[in-house]
């Protein structure tokens, strides 16, 4: 593979801005990246669309809808890494492997983020840290799919490629540009529904119960949530560690709230769909709150930015991805070369890295100097996913390689990717016990090696059925669920996701490795 020059064709303007007396943030200008610089390299995992014509008719219409998530709320993002970065808060990252326009609902939604704020309450209670809540949702939609054909009864029809593609329905197959349409509206009215409950009470202390744990079954998990919400409504300036400290924030935006809310809460997806996210791609005015203040006053050196009419005052700017705060490249579409890395390195946003058996620790490095040329803090998070079995292999090269490097990087670990295998009913399927193994041996790894695991990153729905009981999907967990009990609540279309119950409990298991 040919490296990529990570300073080639790249203006440096030196001036920064002092967030910390450790943080810099410097400015730039690339000559050779454009939001469609990526159409000049291969696409991995490309999807054919017969009619182009539609498709650019489509993308027209995308590139003048209005953004979903704005430059402020994407800069507080990466404030936020960077504050993970340096051990001072835990990332959060998790929701469903892919969202459905039909699961597109008022109960799966709140269910979600009830879920996600329980979790992260449980880990605020023991880490006592801030939790950074990314969720994948309101633009997970495509999928990176083995094979571009699969084999359905007697026929093979193109593979399922997620909803912004195709449908699930083999006769439906054929990719539709007029998806990505309907994925920009069903990821805006998601993102409405999220930012009207964190807006209304939500996130409160004072109803944890509307996060819709009145279902769990098992006293004992049920008692120990309890105990926890009673104990932290409770404590002293909680709601300021809910609220991850917004005061100290050097951030005019918000006004004192968090993002989307009372607290902050960041959406995500894989950045697999080019066409999308680059016209979802909008050049910006860097947020006045993160100028010196003589480019704040249009002085100085930069004035040489030019001014575009969207963007009326002057000063420097960047291409931000407004489809989602945090996006993040797939291990299938990773390569040093391809089409998906040169989007990436271009814009502002932070953004992930998926980490697997397959990456080799010189590559990984490269692949840093490609993205992050100037280790600015809390722009790459390492997602590793390597399996219970592979983890020992790999990670710990991988974090010499890194650390050796000196890139600045946050570290999480994805449990669920690595572990996945057939049930003896032919369901996709994952153990508990093989995720917690992993997990362990991720925290274990890092501190052996002075690392430090950051978050974690998990495939995890609050979803339940009308009689109000959780999915079926993983093995295991508090709830010992069996092969023969799979397939009574199966509904994830594309990877198996731990329920309710399986998610308190591996929060449970971070949370006490925390108190330890
Ligand atoms: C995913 O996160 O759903 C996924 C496909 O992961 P990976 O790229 O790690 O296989
Ligand atoms: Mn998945």
């Amino acid at each position: 593979m040919t490296e990529v020059s990570s300073s080639r064709g790249r203006e440096r303007d030196s001036s920064c801005r002092n967030f910390t007396s450790e943080e810099t943030y410097t400015i730039h200008k690339m000559e050779d990246w454009s939001p469609t610089s990526w159409r000049e390299k291969p696409a991995a995992q490309d999807v054919v669309y017969p009619d182009r014509d539609h498709l650019e008719r489509v993308l027209n219409k995308i590139r003048s809808l209005p953004p979903l998530v704005t430059p402020s709320e994407v800069e507080r993002l990466r404030h936020q890494l960077s504050l993970v970065q340096r051990n001072e808060a835990f990332l959060l990252h998790a929701g469903d492997c892919a969202e459905s326009f039909d699961a597109c609902t008022q109960e799966n939604i709140s269910a979600k983020i009830g879920l996600i704020l329980s979790f992260s309450l449980i880990l605020i209670w023991g880490a006592r840290l801030p939790i950074v809540r990314i969720g994948r949702i309101a633009g997970q939609y495509a999928k990176p799919r083995s094979s571009p054909t699969e084999k359905i009864g007697d026929r093979e029809v193109l593979s399922f490629r997620g909803d912004n593609v195709n449908g699930l329905d083999p006769d439906d197959r054929n990719p539709d540009p007029e998806r990505l349409l309907s994925a920009y509206f069903h990821s805006t009215t998601t993102l409405n529904y999220v930012r009207g409950l964190l807006t209304s009470g939500f996130a409160s202390l004072h109803h944890p119960r509307d996060w819709s744990l009145s279902h769990v079954r098992s006293p004992a998990l049920r008692k120990e949530f309890e105990r926890i919400t009673e104990g932290l409504s409770d404590a002293l300036g909680f709601t300021k560690t809910i609220g991850f400290g917004l005061d100290s924030q050097p951030y005019e935006h918000g006004g004192g709230r968090g993002v989307l809310g009372e607290v902050d809460f960041y959406t995500s997806h894989e950045g697999l769909m080019l066409e999308y996210e680059e016209a979802m791609t909008r050049e910006f005015a860097l947020p006045a709150s993160l100028l010196p203040s003589s480019a704040k006053a249009g002085q100085g050196q930069h004035t040489k930015f030019e001014t575009n009419a969207s963007n009326k005052h002057s000063g420097p700017k960047a291409f931000y991805n407004t489809s989602a705060h945090f996006i993040w490249i797939g291990d299938r579409t990773r390569q040093l070369t391809g089409a998906h890395v040169e989007y990436f390195r271009g814009i502002r946003n932070p953004i992930g890295v998926k980490v697997g058996p397959s990456m080799n620790a010189s590559e990984l490095v490269r692949l840093l100097d490609i993205v992050n040329p100037d280790r600015e803090s809390g722009r790459v998070t390492l997602i590793s996913r390597y399996g219970a079995s592979k983890v020992e292999q790999y990670l710990p090269g991988h974090i010499s390689a890194v650390q050796d490097s000196k890139h600045p990087v946050i570290w999480i670990c994805d449990p669920m990717h690595g572990n996945t295998l057939t049930s003896s009913t032919g369901l996709k399927t994952r153990n508990f016990g093989t995720i917690i193994s992993e997990l362990n041996s991720c925290i274990r790894i890092h501190m052996e090696h002075n690392s430090r695991l950051g978050g974690v990153s998990l495939e995890f729905t609050g979803e339940l059925n009308e009689e109000g009981f959780s999915v079926t999907e993983c093995l295991g967990g508090s709830m010992e669920l069996s092969e023969e009990q799979l397939g009574l609540r199966y509904q994830s279309f594309c990877d198996p996701r731990l329920n309710f119950e399986q998610s308190l409990d591996v929060a449970f298991l971070i949370s006490d490795h925390f108190k330890k």
